[in-house]
Parts: structure tokens; sequence; C-alpha cells
């Protein structure tokens, strides 16, 4: 169970992820997730960084598609403006949301890497189906307020991985 809540790494942002180690792992798929990890929470606000990030992945090569609970408008807004496919309503962490997720990129799911702002959904999700898992830090502290509770339940795991690491 631990094991599946453990992110194969972490960073301070999206951008900072390095395409050369993700290629030496072989991996090129790339599920992202949106509200604090893409863009602030339910908004379509795609930072420069971010979007030339996603970008140069796409010109490498990576295949990506965005993996989101929602619903709403703004999420096919940044799908469009990326240029990447969008998993909407992904019922995330139920399996069947990476299931579509690798559906999409076409890849087997140990070439394919979960990136998002919560254990629970994003981490754990993406790691019952075999794939890699990258936890990045929330953009915005403004959140649903499930997301929220959701955090006070990460706090001590976070804890115990900053202690063993
Ligand atoms: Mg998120």
């Amino acid at each position: 169970m631990i094991r599946l809540l453990t992110p194969d790494s972490v960073a301070e942002r999206v951008e900072n992820i390095s395409l050369d180690s993700l290629e030496r792992d072989g991996v090129t798929g790339l599920a992202l997730d949106l509200d604090n990890t893409l863009v602030p929470w339910h908004t379509a606000d795609l930072s420069v960084a971010k979007r030339a990030w996603v970008n140069q992945a796409l010109e490498r090569g990576f295949r990506a598609c965005l993996v989101t609970n929602s619903y709403a408008a703004y999420a096919k807004n940044v799908s469009r403006e990326l240029g990447v496919p969008l998993v909407g309503g992904a019922l995330k962490p139920v399996p069947i949301a990476f299931a579509r997720a690798l559906h999409c990129l076409t890849l087997p799911a140990h070439r394919c890497v979960v990136i998002g702002d919560q254990l629970f959904t994003d981490v754990f999700g993406g790691k019952m189906l075999g794939m890699h898992a990258i936890l990045v830090k929330p953009i915005a502290t403004r959140e649903f307020f499930t997301t929220r509770f959701m955090r006070l339940m990460e706090r001590p795991l976070l804890a115990r991985m900053r202690q063993t690491s």
C-alpha cells in the first residue's frame, strides 16, 4: 500500500522535470494532471514555462495526455491550446481513469509517467496500473474542499517520506 503511495520522484514544478532523465528511464508517455499541476485550480491559465515544457516534450517525441476528473470547459481549452488529448471526467484514482490514459498514449504502463499534485489520486491511481509517478507541488492553495481534506490525509505520509529519503 505504501509503495503505491510513494512517488518515484518529486519536483517543485512540472517544468523542473528533466525530459532527459525520463528518456533515460525509458519513459516517453506523459499522463498530466490538470488542476494545480499544469494550471491553477479550475482555470485555463497556462504559464509560459509549462506550455514550453509540454511543447518541448512533444517535439522530442514524447506522447502526452491530460487526465482530469473535471468535465468543465477550461479543461477542453487547455487541451486544445497544448494540442494534447483530454481524458476528462476520469474519476481518479479509479483504475479506469489511467487505463483510458494508457489507451490514449498507446504505450505500456512502464513507459508512462503520471505527473500530478496529489498522492491519493494521481500517484496512487497511476502506480496501481504500473506507471511511474512524479509528485509536484500544487500551484495554488485555492481548491476543491475534498482536495483540501485529502491534503490533510497526505501530510503524515509526506513527512514519513522525507524522513526516509
Ligand atoms: Mg491536481
